[in-house]
């Protein structure tokens, strides 16, 4: 059932019939994983022993969706503790790969638990990026630090801090800014859905902050991701209006060949909930020299 408010949102943003094509995207999808790149391994041919098989994503090398097997199969594998793969929805991953981590540069990623991403962005960078990893929940901060710990991420540095409360002093590289949202894009039949525009609100009061912050901590030349698993422009277009301007421009994202799109400001990228995707927007911001 889709909550009527998101439903009113979704058919005043888009349309009717768009609005239809999103909600009859929020399904079950197949169990997606990224293999860890500091790891040597052939997933197909590992997996296949256990009677999994997989597909490759035309667009990353490091990811696979499986054609006959669940979450759970895979993590009954000895793969999985081993830390070879993580299990990762295909749009999660894509702020890492925009933002392209390379060895030596300092990358904040602010509200980073469980870990997806800043996993990714070490195994991108060859293990070899300074990065420091924020998440203010307790339980949460946890699980990041066993997937970190899991996935051989050593040298990342974890604080379970609100990243709001980071001294103006730090600045950073790069910055991946993967805001709570409501989550209007990965809704699906087995998760119980809360939507109203009181939370909605409150959604974006702390992403217009967190953006703020990260702009601030961002080195001059430095660049940033924003995003979100959210298709509504309240949480993604007008976040960026309230925060960008003077120093801080938007940079086009050139989309992944065969993502598909939602209608979204010029630069930016919205993936519409599919049976593979989850609905995700996501910005490059460049803060001039
Ligand atoms: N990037 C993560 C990943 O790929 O695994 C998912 C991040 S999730 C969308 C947002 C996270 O931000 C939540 O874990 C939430 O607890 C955390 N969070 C919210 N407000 C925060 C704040 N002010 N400082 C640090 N973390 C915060």
């Amino acid at each position: 059932m889709i909550p009527p408010k998101l439903h009113e949102l979704l058919v005043e943003q888009y349309g009717g019939a768009l609005a239809a094509t999103v909600e009859a995207g929020y399904m079950a999808r197949p169990a997606t994983f990224r293999v860890n790149g500091l790891h040597a391994f052939d997933a197909a041919n590992e997996l296949a022993k256990y009677g999994i098989s997989v597909r490759p994503v035309p667009w990353y090398g490091d990811a696979f969706i499986t054609e006959n097997a669940a979450e759970e199969a895979l993590i009954r594998t000895p793969f999985y503790e081993r830390g070879d793969f993580y299990l990762q929805s295909l749009s999660s991953m894509l702020p890492p790969l925009y933002l392209d981590p390379q060895a030596g540069e300092t990358v904040l990623d602010m509200t980073a638990a469980p870990g997806g991403k800043t996993t990714q962005l070490y195994s991108l960078s060859g293990g070899k990026a300074l990065i420091t990893a924020c998440e203010r929940d307790k339980i949460r901060f946890e699980r990041l630090r066993y997937n970190l710990a899991r996935q051989g991420a050593t040298r990342v540095t974890a604080l379970k801090c609100d990243a709001l409360a980071l001294d103006d002093a730090f600045s950073f590289d790069k910055i991946l800014l993967d805001a709570p949202c409501t989550g209007s894009g990965t809704l699906s039949p087995h998760k119980p859905a809360r939507f109203t525009a009181e939370y909605l609100a409150k959604c974006a009061v702390l992403q217009e902050k967190l953006l703020k912050k990260a702009l601030r901590l961002l080195k001059r030349g430095g660049t940033m991701i924003y995003s979100t698993c959210s298709v509504l422009r309240q949480e993604n277009e007008d976040i960026l209006k309230k925060c960008l301007g003077g120093d801080c421009i938007s940079e086009p994202v050139t989309p992944f060949e065969g993502l598909p799109l939602l209608p979204s400001a010029a630069e930016t990228v919205c993936i519409c909930p599919t049976e593979l995707y989850e609905g995700f927007f996501l910005a490059k911001i460049k803060k001039l020299k």
